[in-house]
């Protein structure tokens, strides 16, 4: 997709919501994330991190703000079609994202879906386990999976759409260090642009560039000092601003 590079791919402007019946867990979020961002987003439990994922991707609706994603509003259902195919989203649980019997099929449904014949799909699934170290896998069960071999094969099943953008939601939490270390080659060779949720410290300041928090409903920079400064900005990421 051809965008002025100074457009955002993503822009939030005044989002708001509230789970039903429950106390408003984004209260005026602002986003500004271009090409080429690496961004790392922390936050409290439960400060909406997986709730605004959900919202970039058009599976929950705010109540009030504007979504434009790759230079168009985004509102209803069907405006929402585009940014499920290039921007891919890894669910905290990968028991969210893999539902087919077999590696095989999981990593070939993103393709197939996009119109891909099934030889064109069956090479994308024999590359993309390849790049994350999985080749073999094609015919393993995948209940049977181990929790950090779920969690790659949902990664594989996100990277076989080749989106533009990546959002991960803990993408590391419960892999070893071997699977944590091929999962940041990966990402910094990848030439992705992404946000990653997590709690792991190391592994932000290895993949990412800015740092954000959610906090109080809004987003804002991490400041080198540790404390947020109140509009986005970009700041390097340097191991004073997010030691606890
Ligand atoms: P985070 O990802 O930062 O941990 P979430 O976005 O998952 O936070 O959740 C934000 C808040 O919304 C939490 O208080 C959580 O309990 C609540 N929440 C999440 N999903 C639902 C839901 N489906 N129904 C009601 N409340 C929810």
């Amino acid at each position: 997709m051809r965008m002025d590079a100074n457009v955002p791919l993503i822009r939030l402007r005044g989002i708001r919501f509230a789970y039903p019946y429950r106390p408003e867990v984004l209260r005026g979020l602002d986003l500004d994330f271009f090409r080429g961002d690496r961004i790392g987003l922390v936050g409290a439990n439960g400060s909406g991190k997986t709730t605004l994922f959900h919202i970039i991707m058009g599976l929950l609706k705010p109540k009030q703000g504007a979504i434009e994603i790759f230079g168009s509003q985004r509102r209803e259902e069907k405006d929402f079609h585009k940014v499920r195919e290039k921007i891919g989203l890894l669910f905290q649980d990968p028991d969210d994202q893999l539902f087919s019997p077999t590696v095989a099929q999981d990593v070939a449904f993103g393709p197939l879906n996009l119109g891909k014949s099934r030889e064109e799909a069956m090479d994308i699934v024999h590359e993309t386990l390849g790049v994350l170290g999985l080749s073999g896998f094609e015919e393993r069960v995948t209940y049977q999976l181990s929790g950090g071999e779920k969690k790659l094969v949902s990664l594989a099943t996100v990277l076989s759409m080749q989106p533009e953008v990546l959002l991960l939601d803990e993408p590391v939490a419960g892999l070893d260090e071997s699977m944590t270390e091929r999962f940041m080659t990966f990402l910094k060779d990848s030439g992705l642009s992404y946000i990653i949720v997590s709690h792991d410290h190391d592994f932000l300041l290895n993949t990412t560039e800015s740092l954000y928090q959610i906090k109080d409903g809004v987003m804002r920079g991490l400041g080198t000092d540790g404390h947020s400064v109140q509009k986005p900005v970009k700041i390097k990421p340097m191991e004073s601003c997010i030691s606890p």
